[in-house]
Order: C-alpha cells, then sequence, then structure tokens
C-alpha cells in the first residue's frame, strides 16, 4: 500500500477484484443486479472503511483529547492518525491545515462566516461561478446580506465550461475572493482551475475550491494547486457521512477567529476572558465525529492503495463507452459535453420528465439520479427543470453503462 498515489504504478485494474470490497454492490434490486450509478450524489463504502468505524466502537471508542485512560488516548490517536492520512492525502503542509468538518457544505459555511464575515463590507465582491453547487451559492449570499457585500458571478458556455474571458473581466478591484467548484456535480466539467488560480494570485485574491467531485476521482495536491482554501466530503469518496474537511492555509487560517465556540476548540475559558486553542482545533468545537474521521483515513488508505492516477484512468475509459452507448440511445441529449469531463453524463430524454426515467430505470436495478442536482442556476442555464444523472466510480462496469442504455431505450418505447 502506498502513502502517495503517485508512487503507484499505472496498471489495469482488476474490477471483480476491486467490487468485492463493496459488500452493498452485490444484491438485487427489483429482481435485477444492482447497478449503482449515483456516485456523484453519495459513493458506497469498501469492507476496509465499515471494518474500520466497527473495529473502532468494538474496541477503541471513548471521547478524544485530555483523556489520560488508554482507550481516550487510543480514540485520540485514530482521530489524529486520520488527520495525518488527509494531510498525506492532498499533500497539505501539515496537519494544522485540516480541519474536520461535517462535509462540503459545513466547511464552505465555515470559510463564509470566519473569513468572509468580518472582512467583508459594502461593494466588496466574492467572485462564484455558473456551475456551482448550491452549497458554493447560499453561504456566500449569507454572507453578502449580513456585510453588504456582492456576489458575482461568471457566465459558462453551451458546453458547460466556464468562460474564462469573463471571468478574467469580472475579477475586479473590489473581488475579496473566488470561489468555485472543482468539478461540477451537474455536468462533470473539470474547471481550469490553476488557470484561474494563478489569475486571482496575480491579483492577490485569495481562492476557494469545492473539491467534493474532485478528491474521489483524481489526485489532488494543494500545494501544487496553491489554492487557499479546499473543501470535501468523506462520504463521496467512499469513507463514511457526516465528515469532511476543510484544507485552509495556515497562515489563513491562523488569522481567522473561531466560528462555533464550546469545548475542545479552548485553552481556557474564563468569564472575563477565553483563550481559544491552536489550529486545527480552534475550530472543532464539541466532541467531533470521531468514528467518522477514523472511517475516512480508512477510504484514504483504501484510495491510496487503489492509486488515483488508476481510478482516473479507469473512470474516464468508463465515460467513453458510457458516453458512446447513450448517444445512441434515440432522443437522448447529453447536457454538459465539455472536453476532459469527469464521468457524470447529465441527459435528457426528449418527451420523457427525467423523474419518469429514474422510476423507470430503477425497475430495472439501476439507480440513477433525478432532479436539479443543487445546482439550479444549471438548469435554469439549459432551459430544463431537471436532468437525469448518471455518475460513475471506478468499481462501475461497461455492462453496467449497456444496461443503462438498454433500459433508456426502453423507457422511450414506453412513452412512445
Ligand atoms: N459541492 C459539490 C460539487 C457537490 O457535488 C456536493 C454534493 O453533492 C456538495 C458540494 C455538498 O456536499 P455535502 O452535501 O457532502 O456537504
Amino acid at each position: 500500500m502506498s502513502a502517495n498515489p503517485d508512487t503507484v504504478l499505472t496498471t489495469d485494474l482488476d474490477i471483480d477484484a476491486l467490487r468485492a470490497d463493496f459488500p452493498i454492490l452485490h444484491q438485487e434490486v427489483n429482481g435485477r443486479p444492482l447497478a449503482y450509478l449515483d456516485n456523484a450524489a453519495s459513493a458506497q463504502r469498501p469492507r476496509q472503511v465499515i471494518d474500520a468505524v466497527s473495529h473502532y466502537y468494538g474496541s477503541d471508542h471513548a471521547n478524544v483529547h485530555r483523556g489520560v485512560h488508554t482507550l481516550s488516548q487510543r480514540a485520540t490517536d485514530a482521530f489524529e492518525g486520520a488527520r495525518t492520512k488527509v494531510r498525506r492525502f492532498i499533500n497539505a503542509r501539515s496537519d494544522k491545515e485540516i480541519i474536520w468538518t461535517r462535509g462540503t457544505t459545513e466547511a464552505i459555511n465555515l470559510v463564509a462566516q470566519s473569513w468572509g464575515r468580518p472582512r467583508l463590507g459594502e461593494g466588496d465582491e466574492i467572485l462564484i461561478t455558473w456551475l456551482e453547487h448550491h452549497a458554493n451559492i447560499v453561504p456566500w449570499q449569507i454572507v453578502c446580506e449580513q456585510t453588504g457585500a456582492r456576489l458575482v458571478v461568471t457566465p459558462m458556455d453551451d458546453t458547460g465550461q466556464i468562460r474564462l474571458d469573463e471571468f478574467e473581466r469580472l475579477l475586479g478591484p473590489k473581488t475579496r475572493l473566488v470561489a468555485l467548484g472543482h468539478v461540477s456535480n451537474a455536468l462533470g466539467t473539470v474547471n481550469p482551475v490553476h488557470h484561474v488560480i494563478a489569475m486571482a494570485k496575480e491579483r492577490g485574491v485569495p481562492v476557494l475550491l469545492d473539491g467534493a467531485q474532485a478528491v474521489p476521482h483524481m489526485t489532488v495536491d494543494v500545494q501544487d494547486l496553491d489554492c487557499d482554501f479546499y473543501a470535501f466530503s468523506g462520504h463521496k469518496m467512499f469513507g463514511p457521512t457526516g465528515i469532511g474537511v476543510l484544507y485552509g492555509r495556515e497562515s489563513i487560517l491562523a488569522d481567522m477567529p473561531p466560528w462555533q465556540g464550546g469545548g475542545d476548540m479552548i485553552l481556557a475559558v474564563g468569564f472575563d476572558e477565553t483563550v481559544y486553542n491552536e489550529l486545527p482545533w480552534k475550530f472543532e468545537a464539541g466532541t467531533p465525529n470521531i468514528a467518522g474521521a477514523v472511517g475516512l483515513g480508512a477510504a484514504v488508505d483504501y484510495l491510496d492503495s487503489v492509486g488515483m492516477s488508476n481510478i482516473a484512468r479507469r473512470e474516464a475509459t468508463l465515460l467513453e463507452h458510457a458516453t458512446r452507448v447513450l448517444e445512441e440511445v434515440p432522443g437522448l441529449r447529453i447536457i454538459g459535453t465539455a472536453p476532459g469531463k469527469a464521468a457524470v453524463i447529465s441527459f435528457i430524454l426528449e418527451g420523457i420528465h427525467p423523474h419518469d426515467i429514474g422510476t423507470i430505470v430503477d425497475h430495472e436495478g439501476i439507480a440513477i439520479r433525478t432532479g436539479h442536482h443543487c445546482a439550479m442556476p444549471v438548469m435554469e442555464y439549459f432551459g430544463v427543470p431537471a436532468t437525469a444523472r448518471a455518475s460513475f466510480a471506478f468499481y462501475n462496469t461497461e455492462e453496467e453503462a449497456d444496461r443503462l442504455a438498454e433500459a433508456l431505450v426502453k423507457t422511450r418505447e414506453m412513452f412512445a
């Protein structure tokens, strides 16, 4: 097992062996083998993650930090050990830069309230893009309401790519922060984040990346990206729900006030003065999700053992196959056709509501997501209320994509 995904040799993955690690995949749904194609909403967990959580509860659980008894020390070691694993996984400089949160949503809210609220004022601007998940829109709207700042949105084109010329134009003297998704959940577009960050840095503007859809599918190196904040969720990267991460550059985090108060985030409390804890605990008030962190650490080990470059390569092959077979379905239109996109296919079938599509293919044991995917502005841009979305993980197969295409052909015939 490698600590660094880049050191894993790129070999063809043994998909059957990998699938054997995921107990949930081996079941029938509505009398057909499950084809789980809803990974962008939440991926499944390998036995290694389930076992790590179970072992933690079965052997090591106690509250963390400051406990002198053995179980508390074991729990603390497991909890802080997971932080170190995550730090290595995204190549942050220090464990102080890894803050546990409930997920991407909470991580972005933390930045909006702790970084944004004290700094923003009338007329300041937060620059986002049209492609954002609601989690990277609404926290900024809230802080804009609180401070008088303004949300500015970079438009996109018909393929689902942000307009870099517009981004450059909108990145102005009033821009205080750029916040954008690394990979779009609704369309699969991989944003040109290196380019965007370079432009922002030139003007001294910090950048937050919403990495919820990137971290499970590609190597992410926050030092190489040179971003200031990076947010992601455990449950999308084969770990538990209710745990996620905010990476923040240490010098910026050190300057931010806590956003929630309580136990664990303090060094000393008096009625006249309270001394806050050091990083990263300053941002972790209350008993944390210890088992979630332990499970996420196991997920990182698992991803390392498979190799992120292998995963990216496997998913690109799957995407190519799935795109080809879906394009052959009469009346199907793919929404989001950016080159080099992630293995997410949003589509509509002429004359059939996406919810009907989702329900019908579920009868064939195929799980896809239908709706606005928490990206209503994207739907509005393409003039549709909703899409159907198949999103792949490395454990999916070409045969599952074929089954989806066949089920969609049948769906069309039912509505003809
Ligand atoms: N950002 C993106 C791009 C997402 O896809 C999601 C979830 O779908 C989120 C943010 C929110 O993640 P969570 O609900 O885990 O906080």
